[in-house]
């Protein structure tokens, strides 16, 4: 049996069949029924890799657990968010996170376009109301410019924000601007960087945010941003659900405030029944899909083959690094 035969590897929630034959080709394969905490702490004991998705949580105590045990090589998950892994803690007992960070860049990119579209023509909105009987007084008043002449406020303009600009402008020939904590370099569309999130609120007609979920992230969409957009504006979070104060954008829009928001990621997942955002008017709910095109999950099952140069004692490919302020 080769070294890498031996190796125990623990998974966390569903991989695909083919990335399941890859890893058993490597080791042993274990899978959890249950994946809280208590879980995790028990199987990172006996494990040399653990690959999670989206709601297993690495917390410190289950990197205290693997580290106690001295077994655990590599944390991966098949993904692009690292929030629920605590990186700051595995990078102090020397585990390598890996994840899979261009996997759904373009799928989530091509939801955020279609939410921008139902927003801005009010899709959602005028299908309830046609299944309703209203037909002929909702082909009058209330027009809107075109896209065209809109401006797209882009909050991160890493990997996703750029997906969407490129296809905003010159696709929809949306005037695009960004608030970024880090210099962007070349762009291969325009879009100009503004000095900071309020620059960018007080001009958008439509806000969309692609940050990663990190302190200073938490609660940035709160009552006091909300003051800053344009009346009318409309705001779409494909990011994570904290980032977003949900009962401050709910006010906002029963106040009409913003004339409407789309939310793929919510504050927890899934929403209660009384999440405010369930009850909130013109606000367009996904369950969390953005990743989810045929090539966005396969690529997030490779992350199996950094699991596997680790195991192997190979650099892997895709590692992830705590943001400064995380
Ligand atoms: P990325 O790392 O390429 O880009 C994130 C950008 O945000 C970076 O440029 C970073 O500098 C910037 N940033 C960080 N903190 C900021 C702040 N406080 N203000 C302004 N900018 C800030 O990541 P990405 O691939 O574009 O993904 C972004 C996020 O989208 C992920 O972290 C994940 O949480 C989320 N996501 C959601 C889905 C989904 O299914 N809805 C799928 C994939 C990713």
């Amino acid at each position: 049996m080769s070294s890498e035969a031996a190796s125990r590897i623990v998974v966390a929630e569903g991989l695909s069949e083919a990335a399941l034959e890859r890893l058993q080709n490597a080791g042993e394969v274990v899978h959890l029924r249950v994946c809280d905490e208590d879980a995790l702490c028990t199987a990172v004991a006996e494990a040399d890799a653990l690959v999670v998705r989206t709601y297993s949580r690495v917390t410190a105590r289950v990197i205290a657990e693997a580290k106690k045990s001295g077994r655990l090589k590599v944390i991966a998950r098949a993904g692009v968010g690292v929030d629920n892994i605590d990186l700051l803690a595995a990078r102090e007992a020397g585990i390598p996170v890996v994840h899979t960070p261009a996997a759904c860049t373009d799928a989530v990119a091509e939801l955020v376009v279609g939410l921008i579209v139902v927003l801005h023509r009010r899709i959602a909105y005028l299908d309830g109301q046609v299944r309703q009987g209203r037909f002929a007084d909702l082909r009058t008043g209330g027009l809107r410019p075109e896209l065209q002449h809109q401006t797209l406020g882009v909050i991160g303009m890493g990997r996703i924000g750029q997906a969407v600009g490129r296809r905003m402008n010159p696709g929809m020939g949306m005037r695009v601007i960004y608030y970024d904590i880090r210099e962007i370099g070349y762009l291969p569309f325009v879009a100009e960087a503004q000095a900071s999130a309020e620059e960018v609120y007080r001009q958008a007609d439509v806000v969309t945010l692609h940050v990663p979920l990190t302190k200073r992230t938490r609660n940035m969409i709160d009552e006091a941003a909300l003051a800053h957009f344009k009346k009318g504006a409309c705001l779409i979070n494909t990011s994570r659900g904290p980032v977003v104060d949900a009962n401050a954008l709910a006010a906002a829009l029963h106040e009409g405030r913003l004339d409407g928001a789309a939310i793929d990621v919510f504050n927890p997942e899934p929403p209660p029944p009384d999440h405010p955002l369930l009850h909130a008017p013109n606000a367009v709910l996904t369950p969390h899909v953005g990743s989810r095109s045929r090539e966005g999950l396969a690529a997030m099952n490779d992350v199996v083959d950094d699991v596997i140069a680790v195991l192997q004692g190979k650099a892997p490919q895709y590692q992830a690094q705590p943001e400064p302020d995380a």
